[in-house]
């Protein structure tokens, strides 16, 4: 048996109990990175050198980890999945790889993603299109997909992502396993590269709730370094999920759960919505009050366009760094403009620059009241629309995305072209950015034999209660710890 699809505490019991050693955890872990690179594409860079260290009492210890590559990692190749960034090696570790690093967590790889977290596919990676492990033909959505797509298959009990719009966790959804980001600023991203930083959080994918808490215990933490990061240090998430049930009431929004409301209902989305309320059954039968709320259609409609503003605005000004001359590989030219244009024209994939077309739009003088401030003033009245349900209930639990994975073919982003109502459903978890909430998905069995996530948001600084609830919801179902093995004839 593998030691690297248990959970993290039996592997440090294991450890502990020298029933197997760190070396042989990160020597195994490597092997199987190959095969899932193979099958998935799923990685940049693999460390071949990695090597196990002493175990100590922390449970991370001598355990093989992954890292989405847009952290820095010193010394270690860090692209962000970028043509701009192909050679680009930090000198310095991000805050949170660091507290990884001090607890003993070794790293074994740097996982592909969409190129600087912008897009929800996994196939605008400079390395290439990444595969979900449990179907090829599918996508493992995104932006953290190589890290989806490894803790899925078993590499690891955990790598790290980040989630600016569902980045965490809609691959969660789709890779069958736990995505969790907490409440905004909890863990420092300090080295985590900028895309939109107002939405931005550093996070975590596992393949159960409890491990999630442990590590983001290790990762989180208040840092000098980001500005908006706090002290958490009166929370203590794993022992938050240990806890008996602490939630009361939890709420669902009927405009996107309500099978009528949307068109073209596919079997894929019956069975989807279908998995969602017989699991509110569930938090019933363990002790929840369980309600039907109903949200404005209208200002749900809006949440998709709202992000696409924010978003590309915040991503056109920090990547405006981006040049070939600070960084990256220097483009050819007779002048220093000439230089940065070359750079900025052949390391960019063309969805980003789309989306530098929408920032620097929006951010014009003369659009930014219609656009930049209408959105900021929409961002406000959802997030005042969700704070409210929060005075009474203690999550909102929603189905994530329309169904399972989907497929790849024909997967190119197209904005706008989905049924409004579909979108909203598609894209809702963005709410979660918007207000800085604390959010986890875990999985909630399958659909046309994929799987499919549930998603559980709660208010701000309510970790270890959203934790609380997901861990008693995981134990009800059966699909906490499930694993999509990779063998060697992929
Ligand atoms: N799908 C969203 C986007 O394309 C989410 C990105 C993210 O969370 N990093 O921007």
């Amino acid at each position: 048996m593998s030691y690297l699809t248990s959970d993290i505490e039996t592997i440090h019991e294991a450890l502990l109990e020298k029933k197997v050693t760190s070396d042989e955890l990160v020597r195994e872990s490597l092997e199987k990175s190959k095969i899932v690179q193979e099958k998935c594409n799923a990685f940049v860079t693999i460390l071949e050198d990695a090597k196990g260290v002493e175990v100590n009492d922390s449970l991370l210890s001598g355990i093989p980890y992954g890292v989405k590559d847009n952290y820095s990692t010193k010394n270690v190749l860090s692209t962000g999945s970028s043509n701009t960034l192909v050679d680009y090696v930090p000198f310095f570790d991000a805050t949170a790889i660091k507290n990884l690093k001090d607890a003993g967590a070794v790293m074994v790889n740097k996982t592909a993603m969409d190129e600087f977290g912008m897009g929800g596919t996994g196939t605008t990676a400079h390395t290439g299109i990444i595969r979900n492990p449990w179907d090829t033909t599918r996508m493992c959505a995104g932006s953290s997909s190589g890290s989806a797509a490894a803790v899925a298959s078993g590499v690891y009990p955990y790598a790290l992502g980040s989630d600016t719009g569902d980045s965490i966790r809609k691959p969660a959804a789709y890779c069958g396993i736990v995505g969790y980001k907490p409440t905004y600023g909890m863990i420092s991203r300090y080295g985590l590269f900028p895309f939109a930083s107002s939405l931005e959080h550093c996070g975590v994918l596992t393949r159960c709730v409890h491990d999630a808490a442990i590590v983001v215990d290790v990762m989180k933490g208040k840092d000098n370094q980001d500005m908006t990061s706090w002290d958490s240090s009166n929370m203590h998430l794993k022992e938050a999920t240990e806890k008996e049930l602490l939630g009361k009431k939890v709420c669902y929004i009927k405009e996107l759960c309500d099978i009528t409301n949307f068109p073209n209902v596919t079997d894929e989305l019956k069975e989807h919505l279908e998995n969602f309320h017989h699991t509110l059954d569930l938090c019933k039968e363990m002790g929840l009050i369980v309600e039907e709320v109903s949200v404005d259609q209208t200002l749900l409609n809006a949440l998709a366009s709202v992000y696409v503003v924010i978003s590309c605005a915040e991503a056109t000004s920090n990547l405006s760094n981006l040049t070939g001359i600070i960084f990256g590989k220097r483009g050819k030219g007779k002048n220093w403009e000439e230089m940065m244009m070359d750079h900025r024209t052949k390391g960019f994939s063309p969805l980003i620059k789309r989306r530098f077309v929408i920032g620097s739009y929006v951010l014009q003088k003369e659009n930014q009241e219609r656009y930049f401030k209408n959105a900021q003033r929409v961002r406000r009245l959802l997030v005042d629309t969700w704070k409210e349900l929060y005075k009474e209930y203690d999550a909102v639990l929603l189905p994530v995305g329309i169904g399972p994975a989907k497929p790849l073919e024909g997967s190119k982003e197209v904005i706008g072209k989905m049924d409004e109502h579909l979108q909203a459903l598609d894209e809702h978890l963005q709410i979660g950015n918007f207000g800085g909430f604390p959010s986890i998905t875990i999985p909630n069995g399958f659909v046309n034999g994929l799987p499919v996530g549930i998603n559980l948001t709660s208010n701000c600084y309510q970790d270890e209660l959203l934790l609380n609830i997901a861990s008693h919801l995981e134990a009800k179902m059966n699909y906490k710890n499930q694993v999509c093995e990779v063998s060697k004839n992929v």
